[in-house]
């Protein structure tokens, strides 16, 4: 039987009992006033006793009770049971992925809405030389290089930024944030000392080779040239060997030239400058259409004057590069556009070919270096790989970037966007 029914069948037989002695004894209404009253003050007495366990916290054991209220207390008590039990294992799954990230081989510091520190690793502490008392601090006051409070400022997170740890100088940190939560951030830092000492040992291994090749290159095609002319055309065998060992040299000779450049651009400071972009484009365009085989394919328009600051080298070979490309793998007759303008936010040099295309799975591969698209075509161009990643490089030296729009058989479109910022007449 359910309590509720026997709790009332038990208050229907006590008044069942009540109304015949009242009956019975002639004290009807004064009993049933009693049995009322007897109601009303067990039930506050009941109520009374429920509040002061629930106030002291509902622990223990509920007071020894029957009926409905039995039932109360013990549903009461399964409930704050239940919660305790979570609250527990809650802490416990807390507990571990404090041990977790506390072991964590890279430093993580949470960041609330005002860079002040909420929460740092023992890794964080150690290559910071943060305290457990700097919580609350803000880490600009803490962590003080000039590029960090920079990165924090402008908040572009997808970004990383390389800073020497303040503890030792020698280490470098790759630091990264990365938004969570409301309002929160987590600011990551991997040592990557051991990977710049590697990529440092590239750059270098690759100017030395780079350096010491040139030399035997310029003697080889200065012996080259003196054969040939001693040969004069004479043995048909040797001008066909002569001429491809001078081909070949060539390449060689550019493959040298692209890598000390982008040796160059990777390693040392730009010399800045006020460049005149549209004084420079009419020379590159010039020069283009002087050495091409069919002259007047160039056709280049200038919508503004504006000068942009950068390295004029710099800018030269980006542009060179990409106006040779557009030359060398469009028909031999397309017309090649190039144009200089100027939208809202950018200053924008177009160069607009309609030879090859690049298939879409090329396009995000070719600024790669060496990466060459492999297209059947009827007869071979010669190239190094290097050309696109050197206008990345320069690019990217110039807070510009390179947009690539291609469509096979159609044509290609390269277009370098550099911020308005850069412009400087
Ligand atoms: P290279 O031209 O010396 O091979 P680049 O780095 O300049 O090296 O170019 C990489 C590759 O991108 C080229 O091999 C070519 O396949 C492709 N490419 C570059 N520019 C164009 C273009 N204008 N039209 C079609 N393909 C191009």
């Amino acid at each position: 039987m359910e309590v509720w029914q026997k709790e009332i069948i038990n208050a229907l037989l006590l008044l069942l009992v009540v109304s015949i002695v009242g009956v019975s004894t002639g004290l009807f209404l004064p009993l049933m006033l009693l049995l009322t009253l007897y109601f009303l003050i067990y039930q506050l007495y009941q109520i009374n006793r429920f509040e002061h366990w629930i106030k002291t916290g509902g622990r223990g054991k509920y007071p020894k009770i029957k009926g409905i209220w039995e039932e109360i207390y013990f549903h009461v008590y399964r409930l704050r049971k239940n919660e305790r039990r979570r609250k527990k294992k809650l802490s416990k799954i807390i507990d571990q992925f404090r041990q977790s990230t506390e072991a964590l081989p890279d430093a993580a510091v949470v960041l609330g809405e005002n860079d002040e520190i909420q929460w740092t690793n023992k890794a964080a502490r150690d290559v910071f030389g943060l305290q457990q008392t700097d919580r609350g601090q803000r880490i600009p006051n803490l962590i003080r290089f000039p590029e960090f409070i920079e990165y924090l400022r402008v908040k572009n997170y997808s970004e990383v930024v390389f800073l020497p740890s303040p503890v030792n100088k020698r280490i470098t940190l790759e630091v990264r944030i990365v938004n969570y939560g409301a309002g929160l951030r987590l600011l990551l830092a991997k040592d990557v000392t051991q990977v710049r000492i590697i990529e440092n040992m590239r750059k270098d291994f690759v100017a030395n080779v780079s350096h010491e090749l040139r030399t035997p290159l310029t003697v080889l095609r200065g012996y080259l040239e003196t054969l040939q002319d001693i040969d004069e055309g004479q043995s048909p065998l040797l001008t066909a060997s002569l001429q491809q060992m001078q081909g070949q040299t060539e390449r060689m000779q550019h493959l040298v030239d692209d890598l000390l450049l982008l040796t160059r651009l990777e390693t040392q400071q730009r010399k800045t400058v006020c460049v005149n972009v549209p004084s420079l484009l009419n020379q590159i365009c010039n020069e283009g259409d002087a050495l091409a085989e069919i002259g007047n394919r160039i056709q280049l328009t200038l919508l503004t004057d504006v000068h942009i600051m950068g390295d004029e080298h710099e800018l030269r070979s980006a542009f060179t590069n990409l106006l040779e490309n557009a030359l060398k793998y469009s028909p031999e007759e397309a017309v090649v556009k190039v144009s200089w303008y100027r939208s809202e936010t950018e200053v924008v040099l177009d160069v607009i070919d309609v030879g090859e295309g690049i298939t879409s799975a090329d396009i995000p591969r070719i600024t790669e270096r060496f990466y060459r698209a492999e297209v059947k075509r009827d007869k071979k161009i010669s190239g190094t790989g290097l050309g696109l990643a050197i206008v990345k490089h320069v690019l990217m030296r110039h807070d510009g970037k390179l947009h690539i729009t291609s469509e096979l058989g159609k044509g290609s479109s390269f277009s370098c966007r550099f911020p308005s910022k850069k412009i400087c007449n």
